[in-house]
């Protein structure tokens, strides 16, 4: 199983759009590494759909209204979701943010990560431009689960980075993988998209599975005294671009 050697067509990165050009890195190396661990997954150009909208419904919150979908699919046990503002369905360039599920730092207001801070900005930007999507795909911890990120904070209160933990606990640094939010974007008919992250590996595992990214907007939140390491991990060992420090 795993290295797969199938073959994916890369998008040309869209012209003059600087950001985007930033980019390194293969896609089809980042498409085969999350293939590795999703071997059922089909890259978007050539699959039939693996995901289905189970139900839609209203979301209300401090930032507007939201419709939220909720998706089944065929590759995992767990219930992705997709933030709707506006009527974004089949249009070009809508903004987007792929946003892994984080509890501590979505729900618990963590500041040992940058999460929280994220998706709330995002969900600011979506409804400051009255268009855009947010994936929340539930994989807690850049997908090792929530006991065993638990089991990471611990290693690292110890003194280990987050990468260094991940490793000492016998798991991949980045499991995450994009093949089922681009199934989510391509379900809205999104081709071409604006990416909400600093992450170049979301560029280019989303784009290895199909989709456009004609700009990569930053969403870049001020270190704290918690974070500070953390970020600059993300920085130094996991492909994150930060602007402001
Ligand atoms: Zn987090």
């Amino acid at each position: 199983m795993g290295g797969s050697a199938r073959a994916v067509r890369a998008n040309a990165p869209a012209e003059g759009k600087k950001r985007v050009l930033e980019v390194h890195g293969s896609e089809v190396d980042v498409v085969n590494r999350v293939l590795e661990h999703r071997p059922g997954l089909k890259p978007v150009e050539t699959y039939e759909t693996q995901i289905k909208c189970a139900v839609e419904t209203r979301l209300p919150t401090p930032f507007g209204e939201f419709r939220l979908r909720a998706y089944e699919n065929e590759i995992d046990d767990l219930t992705h979701l997709a933030l709707l503002m506006g009527e974004p369905e089949g249009k070009d360039d809508v903004l987007v943010r792929v946003h892994s599920a984080c509890l501590t730092g979505d729900a618990l207001h963590s500041l040992r990560c940058d999460c929280g801070h994220q998706l709330r900005a995002a969900m600011e930007r979506v409804a400051s431009e009255g268009e855009g999507v947010i994936v929340y795909m539930q994989q807690e911890g850049r997908g090792i689960g929530l006991l065993n990120k638990m089991k990471a904070y611990h290693l690292q209160d110890e003194g280990f980075d987050t990468v260094e933990a991940n490793q000492r606990l016998g798991l991949a640094p980045d499991l995450r993988d994009y093949g089922i939010g681009a199934q989510i974007l391509k379900e809205l008919g999104l081709k071409r998209i604006r990416l909400l992250t600093n992450n170049l590996t979301k560029v280019v595992g989303l784009r290895g599975f199909g989709l456009e990214i004609s700009e990569r907007v930053p969403i870049e939140i001020e270190p704290n005294g918690h974070n500070e390491r953390y970020l600059k991990t993300k920085r130094e060992k996991l492909n994150h671009v930060f602007e402001k420090y």
